[in-house]
């Protein structure tokens, strides 16, 4: 039955109107299935759902966009809240803040901020959701040079287990503000965050892709290349193996390429000369012969997470993720033996991610993660076709994890999480035994515990 509160329906059972736009997700490989679920527009939505919760003796689980939906534990007795509050995204310029109402995605901050010469420290997506990705770390296409999204949010609003709104930064509760930044959720649901920007007016960013016959020449020009790249620079390494499709760019489709994508912030003040500079920068990379696509533009900030490869449809997404401490001549060839051209690969995208810069050094203020220790990470995605399709991802998944197993720290970074079944370990114990004291403080009974992020807790 359909639970009214007010004039407003804010939880459906499964068939009923408004269920099905509730648990709508990005990443379609395990759909959710909760008890009920419902859309939250307003705090008081949140009130109710979580009123509905406490009646039917249900947990809350919470999402916005569903990017993350890969990661997330199976739902069952639960009410799904699907965060998508009203207010719209409200920028301080002087103090170079953003207030982002959960639900809200990338690229509506990157337009917003634009607007004032400012950027907003998100990634390679527009279509990715502020809360999940900048509670969860956040690896920005600014990475190198602003650090992990969560060192830049500055206050969260969220409705906590009492059914209480609480806005919490370093004033009004310091354990929950560095708890809930990284510690792995399970703290209630958030209808807010406040983020810090950044100046920046005109960004150098794009790719250059080059025939699967350069493979081995650009893995080692880049690797040599990002040995001294300055913290301004943020790329990434990509063997792709996309398909036949009209949303991919021609030069790329149905064959294996190799690519070196990214972000550079220049000078503030000319824009000729952040053209000029970056240029210079990517001058050795791009001097290797035969390039089959190179997108690389001068743009507004606001149009960076457009000019990104990233899909931009729902998709049943598998994939894993490690983080490496080196990419040794061993690690490069790991590396390229397991995904690269005669792999047998599956994997629509092989990443490298250069890390270090600013997100390798942990802020004294910063949250319960904050920082990777690191020097690349890797990232390996997929999309099953076919009865086996899924069954020959994860074994390839294992191949490439043994090949870099070597070179694997043994850390990951949640948000590059794709599927439940990685192994996770984002935080040191003794930071896991104090986030378990923040929850046990915040939500004594559990309600939350299934939003867990798995690893992050000895409570879930
Ligand atoms: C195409 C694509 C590109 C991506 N690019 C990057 C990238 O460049 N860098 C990077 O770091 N990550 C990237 N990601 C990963 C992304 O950051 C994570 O999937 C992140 O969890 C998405 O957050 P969301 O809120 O959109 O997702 P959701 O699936 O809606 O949320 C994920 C989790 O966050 C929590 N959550 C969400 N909303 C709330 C709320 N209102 N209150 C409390 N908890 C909440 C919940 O626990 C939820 O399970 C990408 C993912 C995709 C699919």
């Amino acid at each position: 039955m359909p639970m009214a509160d007010g004039p407003r329906l804010v939880a459906a059972m499964a068939g009923e109107p408004g269920y099905d736009a509730a648990t709508q997700v990005f990443n379609l490989r395990e759909p959710p299935r909760p008890v009920a679920a419902g859309t939250a527009h307003t705090v008081d939505d949140v009130q109710a759902a979580i009123r509905f919760a406490r009646a039917e003796r249900l947990a809350v689980r919470v999402h916005s966009t569903g990017h993350g939906a890969g990661a997330a534990r199976a739902m069952g007795a639960a009410v799904l809240i699907r965060t998508q509050l009203d207010g719209g995204v409200r920028v301080d310029p002087q103090r170079r803040l953003v207030r982002v109402p959960a639900g809200t995605r990338w690229a509506e901050v990157a337009d917003a901020a634009a607007a004032y010469g400012l950027a907003a420290p998100h990634g390679t997506s527009g279509d990715v959701g502020v809360v999940g990705y900048s509670l969860r770390g956040g690896i920005s296409v600014y990475g190198r040079k602003v650090g992990l999204a969560l060192n830049s949010v500055r206050a969260v609003e969220l409705v906590t287990a009492d059914n209480e709104l609480r806005r919490v930064d370093p004033a009004e509760d310091p354990g929950l503000f560095w708890a809930v930044r990284g510690g792995g959720g399970g703290f209630g649901v958030v209808t807010a965050v406040e983020i810090a920007l950044f100046p920046a007016r005109r960004v150098y960013t794009g790719a250059t892709y080059w025939p699967s016959t350069r493979t081995a020449e650009v893995l080692d020009r880049w690797r040599g290349w990002t040995a001294d790249a300055p913290p301004e620079a943020t790329t990434s390494l990509q063997i792709f193996n996309l398909p036949d499709l009209p949303m991919v760019p021609e030069a790329l489709r149905a064959t294996t390429v190799i690519g070196v994508a990214g972000t550079i912030l220049g000078s503030e003040l000319d824009p000729r000369l952040a053209r000029q500079q970056a240029e210079h920068l990517l001058g050795p990379l791009r001097t290797i012969e035969g390039p089959v696509l190179d997108t690389w533009q001068l743009c507004s900030p606001d149009e960076v997470a457009r000019a990104q490869l990233s899909p931009d449809e729902p998709a049943p997404i598998m994939g894993d993720h490690l983080l490496l401490s080196e990419l040794s001549d061993p690690a490069a060839a790991a590396f390229l033996d397991s995904t690269g051209p005669g792999s047998g690969s599956p994997l629509v995208s092989a990443e490298l991610r250069h890390l270090g810069g600013a997100l390798a050094v942990p802020p004294e203020t910063g949250g319960a993660f904050r920082h990777l220790d690191a020097a690349y990470a890797y990232l390996g995605t997929a999309v099953p076709f076919g009865p086996d399709g899924a069954a020959t991802i994860e074994r390839h998944c294992a191949v490439v994890r043994s090949a870099l197993a070597p070179f694997d720290t043994g850390r990951t970074t949640p948000t590059l999480v794709e599927s439940l079944d990685q192994p996770q370990a984002h935080l040191d114990s003794d930071v896991i035994d104090a986030v378990d004291r923040v929850r046990l403080r915040v939500d004594p009974d559990g309600l939350f515990r299934d939003d867990i992020v798995p690893g992050s807790s000895r409570l879930r």
